[in-house]
């Protein structure tokens, strides 16, 4: 099979790659083997501030709605997070006031969702908050198991429940002037959000929850679906296992499913994230990028790797493989010149050209389509 472009990975580097290259009418595919860190996502896309305009329109095009305002975001553990690009799931406040008084509502019997974290922090911020707990008949079947009262299963009863809500929290709604509720709405179609917000009697917020994020997988879902109506190929669940390499150029790739058929390309990308998606690994010894072996930017003292203080920001997080101005990898010291590395498997490599997290898998994506589309071998 033969495709302009091939990217190994569909996480949110991958897939704003291949949008982009898509929409530029170029034959794309994407191998991608698993979960990515979409699916713990917090609604912020931090340090896209750059590109926003720019992704906020990439985004609306697959249905997936953003807030580029500045602002704080009010985060899971009851913290305040300066934002500047979120999901529109996510309400962006101007400062920490964020009402005189508060209704926090949650489910009975569902552990991830931390109100008396917020409630702590709004107090202390003198705003009083109230919480109170809906318990659905028909989420019963949920509660029998704390595995099945997950923020995903929840998510799939509220997609048709959610009015039942709405008319419980009419109930215990006195006179706060503002409701906040989990982020488990609104799965399948974030509309459900804003028809919530019109049938409550008080502005409402949703502050996210311990993962799966809800927002996080609508988005990852939504973002594949747009690939693939622009003719885009997305091979999920699948797993890109060698790569031939010669002379500085990657010819074709093959895959654990496709088996003995190769995937040919003129371009490449990988795109397969930092440690948590096995993009890169680490063992006692040493760090290491297990598709290719491809350099690594990183130090060899293992006791560099790590700071005891555990809350402070971690040396290993700046790993990440090695690349040059043009984002092209090193394989034994020497570029590969058809492949480009983007997201997280850079680690904080390029912090200063593509700052960190959301913002430089997105930033990292829209640099090697666009040499790619510019022709930039
Ligand atoms: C748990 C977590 C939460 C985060 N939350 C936020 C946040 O809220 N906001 C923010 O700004 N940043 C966040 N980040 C930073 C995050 O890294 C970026 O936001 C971004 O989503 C990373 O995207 P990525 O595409 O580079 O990598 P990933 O999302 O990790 O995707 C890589 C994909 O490649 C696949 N893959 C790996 N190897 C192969 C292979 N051989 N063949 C095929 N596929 C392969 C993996 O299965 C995975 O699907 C978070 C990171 C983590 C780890």
């Amino acid at each position: 099979m033969r495709f302009d472009t091939v990217i190994i990975g569909g996480g949110l580097a991958g897939l704003t790659a291949g949008i982009s290259l898509q929409e530029a009418g170029r034959k794309v595919a994407i191998v991608s083997a698993g979960q990515n860190a979409m699916h713990f996502f917090s609604g912020n896309f931090e340090d896209a501030g750059p590109v926003r305009d720019r992704v906020a329109a990439l985004f609306a095009a697959a249905g997936v709605r953003t807030n580029a305002t500045d602002g704080l975001q009010l985060m899971a553990m009851g913290k305040f997070k300066n934002v500047s690009l979120t999901l529109e799931d996510v309400t962006v406040f101007p400062d920490e006031h964020i009402a005189e008084k508060v209704l926090l509502v949650n489910f009975a019997g569902y552990h991830d969702f931390f109100g008396t974290f917020i409630a702590e922090t709004l107090e202390n911020l003198g705003i009083s908050c109230r919480i109170r707990f809906v318990r659905l008949a028909e989420m019963e079947s949920l509660r029998t198991s704390p595995s099945e009262m997950r923020s995903v299963n929840i998510a799939r009863m509220m997609d048709e429940y959610w009015e039942k809500v709405v008319t419980d929290i009419r109930v215990l709604h006195k006179d706060e002037d503002l409701i906040l509720l989990p982020q488990v709405f609104g799965l399948k179609d974030a509309a459900v959000l804003d028809k919530i917000r019109k049938a409550l009697p008080a502005r409402v917020a949703f502050v996210g929850t311990m993962p799966p994020s809800v927002p996080g997988i609508r988005t990852q879902m939504l973002l594949k679906h747009r690939f693939e109506v622009l003719g885009g190929t997305f091979l999920m669940g699948d797993e890109v296992t060698s790569a031939a390499l010669h002379e500085g150029i990657i010819s074709s790739i093959t895959t654990r499913n496709l088996d003995t058929v190769r995937l040919f390309a003129d371009h490449f990308i990988i795109a397969t994230g930092g440690f948590f998606s096995k993009g890169l690994v680490s063992t006692p010894t040493q760090v290491y990028e297990p598709l290719i072996g491809l350099d690594m930017d990183y130090s060899e003292d293992r006791n560099a790797w790590y700071n005891e203080e555990f809350f402070e920001s971690q040396p290993y997080m700046n790993f990440g493989v090695k690349t040059d101005a043009e984002l092209h990898p090193f394989k034994d010291g020497e570029p590969i010149r058809n492949m480009y590395a983007i997201g997280s498997i850079l680690g904080n490599t390029r912090k200063e050209d593509f700052g960190t997290a959301a913002g430089l898998a997105i930033r990292t994506a829209f640099a090697a389509a666009d040499a790619i589309k510019g022709g930039n071998v």
